[in-house]
């Protein structure tokens, strides 16, 4: 049951490196652009986007991690932790779902505030036509979240 900061340095340390070279070696030859894609996803994955998102109610506001931890409250409200968002198809699909609503209220919003007329067809067609980001960024954090559900279940 590692604490936060167990969860980073195995992460950067033992996941990172290791999720980079299978990737690589997976579906050689990787463009540049996807091997980037994948190492920030998974970054975004061990700082913000795990699991643990279950408690975000507990963080202070007022620090990075606050700020960038932030527009998960709500949803540490629906999931108790170690529940739902630390199984591995229901914890990814939930956030994943979740930081898709607030995309589509932020959006919403901005279109309401400026006046814009929201294309949404435009939005549909870059996951068509950028199938392969997002197919890594899904992948990166999925590798990531199996790294995180397997060492909050070990016993040391
Ligand atoms: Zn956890």
């Amino acid at each position: 049951m590692p604490n936060r900061k167990t969860h980073i340095k195995i992460n950067l340390i033992l996941a990172l490196p290791l999720g980079l070279a299978l990737f690589y070696y997976a579906f050689k030859p990787v463009p540049l652009l996807l091997l980037l894609v994948f190492l920030l996803s998974f970054l975004y994955n061990t700082f913000v986007f795990n699991p643990d998102l279950d408690l975000a109610r507990y963080v202070r506001p007022l620090s990075l991690k606050g700020l960038l931890i932030f527009p998960f409250i709500p949803y540490s409200w629906f999931f108790r932790h170690r529940g739902l968002s630390h199984s591995l198809l229901w914890g990814t699909s939930t956030r994943v779902l979740y930081l898709m609503l607030v995309m589509f209220v932020i959006y919403g919003m901005w279109c309401f505030l400026t006046g814009a007329k929201g294309d949404w067809s435009y939005i549909l067609g870059m996951l068509e036509t950028k199938k392969e980001i997002f197919i890594t960024v899904a992948a990166a954090w999925v590798y990531g979240d199996i790294w995180h559900i397997t060492l909050d279940r070990c016993r040391y």
